[in-house]
């Protein structure tokens, strides 16, 4: 993948909290609840608004109750996920949970990589991967877009069973 070495103990970083969070949320299996997000900030309350916002996909920011969350509602229910937990990462950084310095692309793109290890965790997907029929029924699964499961997929080098390989390329 070429990351750097820097890359690579951040996303370290990045999917144990995950991982943490998951486990905190009481979260065994897929789909992740959007529910989860309200353990990034146990002190405080976290609201999540859907409303027109596009070309933004999602922002968020403090309010005197905690914080809220707005995500474009013309994104599909995938996206919609996926940005939920973007955001979320940027909570995490605000409020120094998770600590890592860096210039505002690295983090967007480390938000990104939290968001996929939250909705799909390596060790579940390697699971399902077994059994699953296709891309669609992994999709269903972890209610995510094709794009984020056929990224993950690759990043992990996990591979769908040959049978499916003319889903692979939607
Ligand atoms: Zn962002």
């Amino acid at each position: 993948m070429g990351y750097s070495e820097r890359a690579v103990v951040d996303l370290g970083l990045v999917e144990q909290h995950a991982n943490y969070l998951l486990a905190l949320g009481g979260v065994v299996k897929p789909p992740v609840s959007s529910n989860l997000i309200s353990v990034f900030d146990t002190a405080s309350r976290i609201l999540v608004v859907v409303k027109p916002i596009a070309p933004l996909r999602g922002v968020v920011q403090r309010d005197p109750r905690g914080w809220s969350i707005v995500i474009d509602k013309g994104l599909p229910r995938g996206a919609k996920r996926f940005t939920l937990f973007h955001e979320g990462f940027h909570i995490l950084l605000e409020l120094g949970t998770i600590q890592i310095p860096g210039p505002e692309q690295y983090l967007e793109w480390l938000a990104d990589a939290f968001a996929a290890r939250v909705l799909m965790p390596r060790r579940w997907l390697v699971e399902s991967v077994k059994k699953a029929g296709d891309i669609n029924q992994l999709c269903a699964t972890y209610q995510v877009s094709h794009r984020a499961i056929n990224r993950r997929l690759k990043e992990l080098d996990l591979c769908l069973s040959p049978w499916s390989t003319s889903e692979r390329v939607l």
